[in-house]
């Protein structure tokens, strides 16, 4: 495995992060829901660079770059916390490059690539998240449109989006993920109720209501019923952006300062704690180039991904409890570091799927019980 990058690569980095120092304010990586006009006018300004489109081809106005540049972006985004991948010209764009027709790349791929169109992930339901083959949202064909009715629980940022990238049921409820097609839904399209939904850290997540919305066929995306294959195709597209490795590097160093400012630090049983965090921290930065190298080398690093989700949202919990057990008083204050990075990093271990599923994923693939990808 390779753990440094080439020359051109840091040169890249410098670049990066040269960019990166007009948004040293910028929270989104922890409050997007709260600042989502500045978060959106900095994804225009990564367009402007290419950093939206850095492994798009060149034919579709992307940059053309190995998955390692693309790593180097969000990571050093992570660590600036200025904002999280977005999900319209990672998922959806990358999804329609692969399989959308020339009409809808015509249509979607210049605004998401220019950072003007935003989406929300509408897979989730309330009797499907782990088991997302069972959704029940349904999507039936009448003529040249779908009418689609249902449910959807989860949607990170939708009160802010344009639209949304619908997962919903168009065949039989037994035939699982094989019954299933993808639908880019405008969020304005009568029919559609947003509720939110209150998210410890103050940010928010939401319902989302279906009554009769009816969408144009040429607004699925792929074959009907095959959204199965579409969706794999972009989480392997994507899992090296997931979970960027910096985000731990930030929150140890925040704690590491804040440890010093209390008069914490010559504390043997704080310092002894920082060393264990330290060590979690370079295993999260291992695990995230092991996924990288997996795909560098033509592989989907399925297991990896799953193992560097479950090793860095436990290791930021573990940084975040550890302030919270230094702080003693101040822990309980609303608005501290200690106190917020508690809160927000109690779901890391659920969204995007559960340290139980991930640890599922490894064993299967690690026992040979799955074909290795
Ligand atoms: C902050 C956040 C943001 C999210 N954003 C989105 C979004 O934008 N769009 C979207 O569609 N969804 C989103 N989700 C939903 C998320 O994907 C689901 O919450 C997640 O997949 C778990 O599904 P669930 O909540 O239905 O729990 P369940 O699947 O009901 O799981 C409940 C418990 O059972 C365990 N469990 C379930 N199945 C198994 C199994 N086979 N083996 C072992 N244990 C199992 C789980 O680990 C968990 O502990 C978000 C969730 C969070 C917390």
């Amino acid at each position: 495995m390779k753990f440094t990058f080439s020359d051109e690569e840091e040169a890249f980095r410098a670049e990066v992060k040269e960019f990166l120092k007009d948004y040293q304010d910028l929270n989104g990586f922890f409050d997007q829901g709260h600042d989502w006009p500045s978060v959106r006018e900095f994804f225009k300004a990564m367009a402007a660079k290419g950093y939206l489109s850095v492994c798009w081809p060149e034919e579709y106005g992307g940059l053309n770059k190995s998955a390692s540049y693309e790593y180097i972006v969000w990571d050093e985004v992570a660590y600036a916390r200025c904002a999280r991948p977005p999900l319209g010209p990672g998922i959806v764009a990358k999804t329609i490059i692969r399989y959308g027709d020339d009409e809808q790349k015509k249509r979607w791929l210049k605004p998401l690539r220019d950072g003007e169109m935003h989406f929300s992930l509408a897979y989730s339901e309330p009797e499907a998240g782990s088991d997302l083959a069972s959704v029940r949202c349904r999507a039936e064909l009448k003529g040249d449109k779908y009418i689609v009715n249902g449910q959807k629980c989860w949607q990170s940022y939708a009160q802010d989006m344009d639209y949304f990238w619908l997962l919903c049921r168009t065949g039989t409820q037994e035939s699982r993920g094989r019954g299933c097609s993808l639908m880019i839904v405008p969020k304005d399209a009568p029919g559609i109720t947003v509720a939110p939904l209150p998210l410890m850290d103050d940010d928010q997540l939401n319902e989302v209501f279906f009554d009769n919305v009816e969408i144009p066929v040429n607004q699925r995306i792929g074959p009907e019923n095959g959204a199965w294959k579409l969706m794999n195709a972009a989480l392997a597209d994507e899992r090296h952006i997931q979970f960027p490795p910096s985000r731990l590097r930030r929150d140890l160093e925040d704690v590491i300062s804040w440890t010093r400012d209390q008069g914490l630090l010559d504390d043997p049983v704080v310092r002894n704690t920082l060393g264990d965090l330290a060590s979690q921290v370079l295993e999260g930065e291992v695990l995230g180039l092991s996924v990288l190298d997996a795909m560098m080398r033509g592989e989907h690093g399925v297991m990896e991904a799953a193992a560097n989700k479950v090793a860095q949202t436990i290791s930021c919990q573990n940084i975040a409890r550890a302030v919270t057990e230094f702080g003693g008083p101040e822990s309980l204050v609303k608005g501290t570091l200690s106190e917020l990075i508690w809160r927000q990093s109690m779901w890391e271990t659920i969204g995007g799927g559960t340290s139980e599923i991930m640890r599922g994923v490894i064993a299967r693939n690690s026992l040979g019980l799955v074909a290795k990808t």
